[in-house]
């Protein structure tokens, strides 16, 4: 079904009367923007990407804009077995990729971290990562292979080199001790060490996932430019000219870019974008266990657009609009509205509701009707078609790089789940970006497990090209 299909099947009448439709167009305006207010947030943002790449202004700024040393995207010609750990969710796993010009393959396997692991000290961790990728190779037969490694580690970090990055803080219910403020990497090899036979092992590059999905797509596509995660949290990365990254203290080789890691989910910690946040972002905010920060996670993230979703129909319920006036137990409780159930409604068949009509019963709401399941429907159009927040960050980045084309490699189950995000991000976007611009957006399929390898191989492609152009000096003298 087009886009267009689609609209059409909305556009018909979606409310009966008696519903006060005043009523329910004043509780729902907040969520229905203009073009005007993106424009300003793509400003703002703007500017915002200049602050954290200014040294003068970096330590303040919201987008911090981290130079993450990769410098070079896949050029397809890499090859042979790589390892990658990817730890930054709810699994650790570790993989065996096996490259070959287009063609990939992998094997992996999910262990899972402990909780009192996740909670106790760095080396209890590392060393059980270390364990791991003992019995990986075990189960493998890789013990006398060198392979380079690659590591997907999705939490805040200063990178300091392609396999030096210092960890901000802990997220996502992990808090070892001994590891913030310190070299991941470094940490890693320390634990190899103690063990002492995994000497072959050796971590060249450190990435997070947003990298990881700009890297995967641009090995079958070498103009993707922007790596960006729509999952539980927000954010992006995007490649940047050397010279307009005033922080940069590495070299200036060829290619004279750099993938920026913006950590865009701080956007807005400041207070720029409050003339946007409507009452039930501050609620978000105020009952999150971070006030104040990750405000633009915050309007966009898997982790609350449910909620949003939920707060919106709880003041339409409390106003006798929806279910009789009667609530729920699930309903009036935090975080019960999932964000899959933003997608499953707004992918309903409008001529019998049967999703939207399960889940008001895993609600338990008592009393519900056709015109609550169209109401329902309506919120969460106007809400999924006005609220996506990532449009003005993408398209931001899009005029900045001001390539001719550009494609968009994409993560995370929001993206991947939703019936319609696609499609209304390629409308929206297109409708701010420089108009001599086009892009593209791509899923990527598994960033963090082959994006990691894509690092590896291309540090360790650029590592045996140093060593040969050192050779053939020492030769010459
Ligand atoms: P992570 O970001 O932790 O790597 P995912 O990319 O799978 O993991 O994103 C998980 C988030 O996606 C959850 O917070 C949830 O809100 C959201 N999500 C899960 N399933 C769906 C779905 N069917 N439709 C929309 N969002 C979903
Ligand atoms: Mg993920």
């Amino acid at each position: 079904m087009s886009l267009e299909e689609k609209r059409c099947r909305k556009a018909k009448p979606v409310f009966i009367e008696p519903v006060d439709q005043a009523m329910v167009e004043n509780i729902l305006k907040p969520l229905d923007l203009t073009d005007e207010r993106y424009r300003k947030v793509m400003d703002v943002m703007r500017q915002n990407l200049e602050e954290g790449l200014h040294p003068d202004t970096h330590a303040d700024a919201n987008i911090k804009c981290f130079p993450t040393y990769v410098r070079s995207v896949p050029d397809g010609t890499e090859n042979g077995d790589f390892l990658a750990l990817d730890l930054g969710g709810t699994n650790f796993r570790v993989l065996l990729i096996n490259l070959n010009g287009q063609e990939v393959t992998m094997e992996s396997k999910i262990y899972i971290i402990p909780q009192h692991i996740m909670l106790g000290s760095g080396d209890q961790l590392f060393d059980h990562i270390a364990d791991c990728i003992f019995k990986f190779m075990c189960d493998h037969d890789l013990h006398d292979r060198t392979l380079p490694l690659g590591f997907t580690f999705s939490f805040p970090c200063r990178q300091v080199g392609l396999d030096k990055a210092i960890l901000t803080t802990w997220t996502k219910g992990f808090k070892c001790d001994g590891v913030e403020g310190h070299d991941i990497v470094g940490l890693l090899h320390q634990a190899i060490q103690r063990r002492g036979d995994m000497k072959n092992v050796r971590c060249l590059a450190v990435i997070n996932d947003t990298v990881g999905a700009l890297m995967s797509c641009a090995h079958s596509d070498r103009n993707c430019a922007i790596g960006l995660i729509l999952g539980t949290g927000t954010n992006a990365c995007y490649i940047e000219d050397l010279p307009n990254v005033k922080t940069w203290d590495g070299d200036y080789n060829e290619p004279k870019q750099v993938l920026i890691n913006s950590e865009w989910g701080a956007f807005g910690n400041d207070g720029c974008l409050d003339f946007i946040l409507t009452d039930f972002d501050r609620s978000i905010d105020k009952h999150s266990i971070n006030p104040g920060k990750q405000i633009y996670e915050k309007m966009i993230s898997g982790m609350y657009m449910g909620e949003i979703a939920r707060l919106a129909i709880e003041r339409l319920r409390k106003h006798n609009l929806l279910f009789e006036g009667e609530g729920s137990y699930h309903l009036s409780t935090r975080g019960r509205f999932y964000t899959k159930y933003v997608s499953e409604i707004e992918g309903d068949d409008v001529d019998n509701f049967t999703v939207t009509k399960q889940i008001f019963d895993e609600l338990e709401l008592a009393c519900h009707n056709e015109q609550d399941c169209r109401l329902v429907f309506f919120t969460i159009d106007i809400y999924n078609n006005n609220c996506l927040f990532s449009v003005p960050g993408i398209a931001c980045l899009l005029n900045k790089m001001g390539r001719k084309e550009a494609t968009v490699g994409v993560d995370g189950s929001l993206y991947r789940f939703h019936p319609f995000f696609h499609d209304l991000m390629m409308e929206k976007i297109s409708q701010l970006i420089k108009p001599n611009l086009s892009f593209k957006l791509m899923l990527s399929h598994d960033g963090s497990g082959k994006g990691a390898a894509l690092v590896a191989a291309v540090a360790s492609r650029l590592q045996k090209q140093e060593e040969a152009k050192n050779q053939s000096t020492e030769e010459l003298n």
